[in-house]
């Protein structure tokens, strides 16, 4: 796992600011977050061994972040703690409805390397690699290029989506995006996307693009669609999540990701993975915090 590890602040307000306006609410809820983070977490939930390649400061918040993913199963041995720099922290801003405004302080993330990347690859077998950009797009690029070498598949997360380069997406198997990534992606890459389709819609156009093995657009409560296959030959198939009463959907997108990875390195087909994937990303909502649903 290539990404980033946050501390996550989170507060609970009846009505989100707009600009220039405070509004007070419950908390704060001080836990573990970033997208790296919280990937691992579900992957070794999943059962899957999870190394992850990553960067903390060398302060308190890191320590922390480091021993509650050692608590939850993750090998944190290959996480470089740097001086003079502050662990990435996330502010986040809760409303009733479940959902959530997310601020990110990269911190320690922006320092993740090419080098990490190489020095993780290096460390030993590996089924899968997965890999988000909330560190920046170099060591996503590496991790591509070194999976590719390796020939391991690579599960790419563009999260945020700004700045990569299209060979790095096309290396996906899948390219998972929730339905804002996949608009953000097809604007970005495609001069003449101007469309208002609905988010169920966007995994074709997408896949069309870039032309990667396959693509998932996550939907939230109903669920992802699957695009897979190559041109003239691709099939699409919606996967349902699980009726759940949400309490805090924080992260996942995060364990749908996790989950995939681990699904796939364990041998599953992608729509068993999606599908096994909605399932533990509906059981999480049901709890608070990125990771609540890990007890
Ligand atoms: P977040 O940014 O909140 O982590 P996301 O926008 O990246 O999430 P979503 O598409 O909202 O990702 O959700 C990911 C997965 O989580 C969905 O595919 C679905 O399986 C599950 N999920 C999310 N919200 C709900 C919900 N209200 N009920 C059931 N499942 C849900």
């Amino acid at each position: 796992m290539v990404g980033g590890v946050n501390q996550d602040v989170t507060v609970r307000v009846d009505r989100r600011p707009t600009g220039g306006e405070t509004t007070v609410g419950e908390g704060p809820v001080v836990g573990g977050g970033g997208k790296g983070a919280n990937q691992a977490a579900a992957a070794a939930y999943a059962g899957a061994a999870v190394r992850l390649c990553a960067v903390v400061g060398d302060d308190a918040a890191g320590q922390e972040q480091l021993g509650s993913l050692e608590a939850a199963g993750v090998d944190v041995s290959g996480v470089r703690r740097a001086a003079d720099v502050a662990t990435g922290a996330a502010l986040i801003v809760l409303t009733p409805d479940g959902e959530n405004s997310i601020a990110v302080g990269a911190g320690a993330n922006a320092l993740l390397g090419a080098d990490d990347v190489e020095r993780a690859l290096a460390g030993g077998d590996v089924d899968v690699v997965l890999a988000q950009t909330e560190p920046g797009t170099a060591p996503v690029v590496a991790a591509a290029r070194e999976a590719a070498a390796r020939g391991v598949r690579l599960v790419l997360n563009p999260a945020p989506v700004e700045g990569l380069d299209l060979d790095t997406l096309r290396a996906a198997d899948p390219l998972v995006v929730n339905e804002h990534e996949a608009v953000d992606l097809l604007r970005e890459h495609d001069g003449t996307f101007a469309s208002h389709a609905p988010a169920a819609d966007l995994a074709r156009p997408l896949a069309d693009l870039l032309d990667c093995p396959s693509v998932v657009v996550s939907l939230g409560a109903e669920g992802a669609v699957v695009v897979s296959g190559a041109v003239g030959s691709r099939r699409e198939l919606r996967v349902s999540s699980p009726r759940v009463q949400a309490v805090d959907t924080t992260g996942a997108g995060d364990v749908l990701v996790g989950t995939l990875a681990a699904r796939l390195a364990d041998g599953a087909d992608l729509t068993t993975a999606v599908s096994e994937a909605c399932a533990a990303a509906a059981e999480a909502v049901t709890s608070a915090g990125a990771r609540g649903y890990l007890g």
